[in-house]
């Protein structure tokens, strides 16, 4: 299928581009890496009367370190991400995340900002976000607001942006000393979106969990934190014996859909058997075992 009839606009300043978004009064589309919308605007699941091309807007790709955090434009691709030394150093767990996206030539294009305002069930930068957790950056006519990742999220392919908003950079608080990460993802193929991945950290602090903080994908309309399991693990030394009760808690915070791919029962038992194997390894990064 071809796309219903548009206008394309190329915007060369967010000034420009949020201005265009004002006037189209919600009839426009932000273009970024197009490797979701032109997909949707192909089979017409979207008819906007403008395109706005983001792509040319200069300052709006980069990678920075601020100090306490690391700033990232919303046009970074995935696999900028994927191979930035700043993200490397402060963030491995991102750098590992992203090789799980898609495939190469989806991951030169993709962006984190289409990412994140397209909210995939089953996407890795959603998770992620919360994971790390992340301040969206946001820009309108109206004025500037920063969303915190956790309120971002609202439903399957549903954000807290309004069609007027353009998301600008994503902020990234660094995570403290002697933390350790765990990632993994099970899919159909290399490249497939999750049937379930799970991301952790794990702060140690005088021998004990000062912090834990496990999220998941492809397990919800939306990515979750398991606030439970988390707090389960705060304070203690080690895992092991908690297991069964980290392991049941992150099955009850998530409500897996049955599709063509997997069943809901067989994405809860991979999700806890994930949970497990991440928090195994975020304990050993963490120089716990
Ligand atoms: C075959 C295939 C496999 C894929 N597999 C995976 C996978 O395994 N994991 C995964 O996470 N993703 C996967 N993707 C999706 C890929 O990561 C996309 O790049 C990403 O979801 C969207 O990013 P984009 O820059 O291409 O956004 P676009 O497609 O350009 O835009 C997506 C949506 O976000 C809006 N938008 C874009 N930028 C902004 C902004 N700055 N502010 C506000 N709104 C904005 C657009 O208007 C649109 O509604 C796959 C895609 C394909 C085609």
């Amino acid at each position: 299928m071809k796309p219903a009839a548009f206008e394309y606009v190329v915007a060369n300043s967010i000034e420009q581009a949020v201005a265009v978004l004002a006037q189209a009064g919600g009839d426009a589309k932000i273009l970024a890496g197009g490797q979701s919308l032109v997909p949707m605007l192909n089979f017409r699941l979207l008819r906007p009367a403008i395109l706005v091309d983001i792509n040319r807007i200069p300052d709006l790709a980069f990678i920075e370190d601020v100090g306490d955090a690391v700033k990232i434009g919303a046009l970074t691709r995935h696999h900028q991400l994927e191979t930035s030394p700043v993200i490397a150093k402060h963030f491995p767990i991102l750098s590992y995340a992203m090789t799980h996206v898609a495939h190469l030539a989806i991951r030169n294009r993709g962006t984190i900002g289409g990412s994140l305002s397209h909210a995939d069930p089953a996407a890795e930068l959603p998770m992620m976000a919360l994971l790390l957790s992340a301040k969206l950056h946001i820009i309108s006519g109206r004025g500037k607001r920063i969303v915190e990742a956790r309120e971002f999220f609202l439903d399957a392919l549903t954000v807290d942006l309004a069609e007027d908003e353009l998301l600008t950079e994503i902020h990234l608080p660094k995570l403290p000393p002697h933390t350790g990460w765990g990632f993994e993802e099970v899919a159909r193929r290399a490249g497939d979106f999750a049937l379930a991945a799970v991301a952790a950290t794990i702060t140690m602090s005088a021998g004990a969990m000062k912090e834990a903080r496990i999220a998941l994908t492809g397990v919800a309309p939306t990515p979750v934190r398991a606030s439970e399991a988390e707090a389960l693990l705060v304070g203690q030394k080690s895992e092991t014996k908690l297991m069964a009760h980290v392991t049941e808690a992150v099955r009850a915070a998530i409500e897996p859909e049955t599709d063509l791919h997997a069943s809901s029962d067989y994405r809860r038992h991979l999700a806890g058997a994930l949970a497990g194997r991440v928090l195994a390894a975020a304990l050993q990064r963490a120089g716990a075992t």
